[in-house]
């Protein structure tokens, strides 16, 4: 028997071909028949009248904080999300000692328009390495799939401190420096104003963390 049948909806399978309507038949976890599927299901969802079609991938979100209390990343599932990208725009809260947690936060106000007070009530801070942060993740057993991209802001924060919102990469060679994070700002000709652009500015009037280059010779 059939585990369940969505009935009747317009079915856009991301395929190019055209929409249609269809029955789904799901079997074990997976699409076993998509037509007029005959007998009835264990389930049965009525979705005349809707469409039907593969979960969306949201490349770009911010949920670094908000899946540390909301598994579901409400409300990106109830649009049709099943998978989401995290630590975007070189944003993300690991990882974090305990002293940056407040500038951290106050970034994530700043230049992604977050609830700080959202923020302090719903993490918990159970993590300060990334692998860390990831397992804390992987407790909460989201609802979605998540894919989390090291953030720079972090990266910078946990290396350098409090100099990560002053300058660019240190000139001398550090070995916490490992791997090249890119950069969102092309740094201006000498002779010009070297800082980032004043919209990537934090409310303590610093420059972000993300927005100093990694290094002036870097490449792009
Ligand atoms: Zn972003």
């Amino acid at each position: 028997m059939i585990d369940l049948v969505i009935r009747g909806g317009t079915v856009i399978d991301g395929s190019g071909a055209p929409r249609r309507v269809a029955d789904v038949a799901v079997l074990a976890g997976r699409i076993s028949a998509v037509g007029a599927v005959g007998g009835r299901g264990g389930r049965e969802v009525d979705a005349s009248g809707l469409c039907v079609c593969p979960g969306f991938i949201d490349l770009h979100t911010h949920y670094d904080a908000q899946y540390t209390w909301d598994p579901y990343a409400t409300s990106s599932i109830w649009h049709g999300v099943t998978t989401t990208v995290i630590g975007n725009c070189g944003f993300a809260i690991a990882p974090c000692r305990p002293q940056d947690r407040e500038v951290t936060l106050r970034t994530l106000v700043k230049v992604e328009g977050m609830s700080l007070k959202a923020m302090q009530a719903g993490i918990t801070w159970e993590f300060e390495t990334f692998p860390a942060y990831l397992d804390a993740l992987e407790r909460r057993n989201p609802s979605l799939n998540v894919a989390a991209l090291l953030g720079h802001s972090a990266v910078r924060q946990w290396v350098m401190g409090r100099a990560a919102q002053q300058r660019g990469r240190p000139a001398t060679r550090s070995r916490r420096w490992r791997a090249s994070f890119g950069r969102p700002w092309r740094p201006a000709p000498s002779g010009s104003d070297p800082r980032p652009p004043r919209r990537m500015w934090e409310t303590a009037g610093c420059p972000c963390r993300a927005a100093w280059p990694t290094s002036t010779s870097s490449r792009r």
